[in-house]
């Protein structure tokens, strides 16, 4: 059976373990900590990027950051991970669900200023599969109204919109190295944090609400409970394994890629008979290869392909159930909206194989079963 992912290790991560564990510094923000966070600041001029345990810590510090309070509204897409919502949630935000555009499973931002009211704070745009959102519409509406941008760019390290890298666009970002990404450790997040007002308070989050960070540099002579906070830094041999990967960065890009583009070119024959859809890029964004997905016409369709695929030996997989209509947000909110573009990812579209050490030759045998099923 040819999984749907694998995760890849670059072969130095036991060895910068190894280092972690025998230097006697296990707990965080030491030498692979430091090292990961300029990886990202340098690369990607973050103002400043704190590593955290998950993703979803990171969106945590972010609605905390944000200063999200009970009856704040909150405008995330529905086709997402919970945790773009769930975060905003835990600090009793209003979730106020958006639709995908037609042709791509981002945001609409065109529909954006018709969900903002008086109590809308944030905005979270979630780059799906590493492409961006429309970022210049959606940082001119929260200009306009004086809101905060949140990126989930969990999926999106190492990708672009009009050349400025995702996560360093909205006044804070947020980073996925859970196995299934790109780059991974296992468990694992970075924030970003590109607005300079929020850099002193984001370390005292991250450290229990302690100022401790400051007294490490020298800046305070004690440190103790100045604000709100929790334990979002991870440990030193999670950021070790990470620094391993972000050595191989590219590395691990051009592979990815490579598998991106066989896909495209052995499907796009069926797209342009109109049988499927393949992932639509528009002119602003890259594609940094983190999913390679399709669009079927109808549930009963994409069923039959995972069906026929798996009986081939290949994992497809779909992917997000529309938020608005899990069950939570319905037990939680009493307006369900109508999401219909969101809706048809939700049943339609279906993500194939695609991990590093995945062959030529299996994405040939896995396109070759894709045009045999449609016949
Ligand atoms: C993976 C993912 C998350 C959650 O990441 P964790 O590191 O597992 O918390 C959040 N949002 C999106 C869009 C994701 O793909």
């Amino acid at each position: 059976m040819i999984p749907f992912n694998k995760p890849f290790l670059t072969g130095k991560e036991a060895h910068y373990m190894y280092e972690a564990v025998y230097t006697g510094k296990l707990s965080g923000n030491g030498k692979f900590t430091k090292l990961c966070q300029k990886f990202f600041e340098e690369k990607y001029g973050f103002k400043k990027a704190l590593m955290t345990t998950s993703c979803t810590d990171a969106l945590e510090m972010a609605a905390i950051l944000c200063d999200v309070k009970p009856g704040d509204e909150v405008i995330v897409p529905s086709y997402t991970f919970v945790s773009s919502a769930l975060a905003f949630v835990r600090q009793g935000a209003k979730i106020v669900f958006a639709d995908s555009c037609n042709n791509n499973p981002n945001i609409d931002a065109d529909k954006l200023e018709s969900l903002i009211t008086e109590k809308t704070k944030v905005i979270v745009p979630v780059h799906y599969a590493g492409v961006a959102c429309d970022m210049d519409k959606i940082m001119a509406i929260a200009e306009k109204y004086n809101l905060l941008v949140v990126e989930d760019a969990a999926q999106a390290i190492d990708s672009f919109y009009k050349g400025r890298p995702l996560g360093s666009i909205g006044h804070l970002a947020a980073f996925s190295f859970h196995e299934t990404k790109n780059v991974i450790s296992g468990e694992g997040g970075l924030l970003a944090i590109n607005d300079e007002r929020f850099i002193r308070r984001s370390e005292i989050i991250w450290e229990k609400g302690t100022n401790r960070s400051e007294f490490f540099r020298g800046e305070v002579n004690k440190y103790g409970w100045v604000d709100t906070g929790s334990s979002f830094l991870p440990s030193e041999i999670i950021s070790a394994f990470l620094y391993a990967q972000l050595e191989n960065l590219d590395m691990i890009q051009n592979r990815r890629k490579a598998i991106w583009q066989q896909y495209y070119n052995g499907l796009l024959n069926l797209q342009e008979k109109g049988i499927l859809q393949l992932p639509n890029l528009p002119a602003y964004a890259t594609n940094n290869a983190h999913m390679f997905y399709l669009v079927c016409r109808s549930l009963e369709e994409r069923t039959a392909l995972i069906k026929y695929l798996k009986e081939n030996g290949v994992c497809a997989v779909f992917h997000y159930l529309s938020l608005h209509l899990s069950d939570y947000n319905k037990n939680h909110s009493d307006f369900i909206p109508e999401l219909p573009a969101c809706d048809q990812f939700a049943d339609c579209l279906v993500r194939l194989p695609m991990f590093y050490e995945l062959k030529d030759e299996e994405v040939a045998m896995i396109i070759k079963l894709i045009i045999d099923f449609f016949g």
